[in-house]
């Protein structure tokens, strides 16, 4: 599946689930919001055989988010079936880390061997101030539990704010000395009316600026099959740091994304509230080809670019707990 401006579009992004049981400031408003019900989020034999489409026309590697992903019931068993599909090479999966020590075994079980968990602070009072909830603790509980467990990588996810945690930016690094995980640096993207504004993003080169006064930075040459992240590695670290500056320095020229909702509508880009009906088609009793339509159309409505940063920005309506991070 190849885009107009030749990118293979080779990376399905799965939201099980617009719930989550956090609510962070960058993600969701503060006030109640309304949720899908249950009848209209996608069940998980219509995501399995979506993903088998996909598949057939390239798609190689899932990553399956939410919401939270894993406040859905049945998540295990849906994991193992995703991680059994032939031509599918690689199935991660990204969560808050809430409910990671009681699952982690059985989601090792179920195949899955690399993990992204978002942890924005050391700090347990800077967690309840972004997450509106206190569990750093279980959280942190959580990541080691995947370290024991042998998962490899382990990527920590942090957004960065101005005013919230950047302070905590060296703090964050230096935990790539002590274990060997990849922190990753991403840059507030200011989407879904959450009340979290331009005002709290801090762009790359600061970012970096901050995590040198740690020590110097050696960078890591890119592979083929790395993802956005920038990377570097700290002096005699066992682990790394990646850089994802969406939006000052964006990747738009090799992203080889689509998104599928937990809703089911196939999203061209993060970025832009572009997205394709799948559900309503689907449930009226679609052919397979009538499903490679579907995302071959997604595919040649991808944008060259998103346009979040120009100067008259567009914007995304969108929640982020809804399109899946
Ligand atoms: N609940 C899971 C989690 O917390 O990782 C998966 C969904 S979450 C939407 C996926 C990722 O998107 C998380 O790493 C989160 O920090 C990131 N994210 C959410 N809102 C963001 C924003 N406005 N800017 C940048 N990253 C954001």
């Amino acid at each position: 599946m190849t885009d107009r401006y030749r990118r293979q579009l080779r990376y399905l992004r799965v939201s099980v689930t617009d719930r989550c049981n956090l609510r962070c400031v960058y993600c969701v408003p503060g006030t109640p919001q309304p949720r899908l019900k249950h009848e209209d989020i996608l069940r998980y034999e219509e995501i399995l055989r979506i993903v088998r489409v996909g598949v057939k026309l390239g798609i190689a590697k899932v990553r399956v988010t939410g919401g939270e992903p894993l406040v859905r019931r049945g998540l295990v068993g849906f994991l193992k079936e995703l991680t059994a599909m032939e031509g599918l090479h690689e199935v991660t999966l990204t969560t808050n880390g809430v409910r990671l020590e009681e699952q982690i075994q059985e989601i090792r079980q179920a195949g899955i061997r690399r993990i992204n968990v978002s942890l924005d602070t050391l700090k347990p009072t800077t967690f309840m101030r972004i997450t509106r909830r206190n569990r750093f603790r279980k959280v942190w509980a959580g990541i080691m539990a995947a370290y024991r467990a042998g998962f490899d990588p382990i990527k920590i996810n942090v957004v960065v704010l101005e005013g919230i945690n950047d302070g905590e930016l060296a703090d964050l690094a230096g935990i790539t000395r002590d274990y060997p995980f990849h922190v990753r640096f991403i840059e507030y993207m200011p989407i879904g009316h959450t009340g979290c504004d331009y005002g709290r993003q801090i762009f790359r080169d600061e970012i970096l600026e901050r995590i040198e006064r740690l020590g110097a930075l050696t960078p890591i040459p890119h592979q083929s099959l790395d993802g956005p992240a920038e990377r570097y590695r700290l002096a005699g670290a066992r682990g790394e740091i990646g850089i994802i500056s969406a939006i000052s320095h964006n990747f738009c020229s090799y992203c080889n994304r689509l998104r599928l909702t937990a809703s089911g509508q196939l999203r061209t880009c993060l970025l832009s509230d572009e997205a394709i009906d799948i559900i309503g088609p689907l449930r009226k009793g679609c052919s397979d080809r009538d499903l490679e339509q579907i995302f071959i159309q997604a595919a040649s409505r991808k944008q060259e670019r998103h346009h979040l940063n120009d100067i008259c920005r567009q914007s995304v309506d969108d929640r982020m707990s809804a399109i899946g991070g």
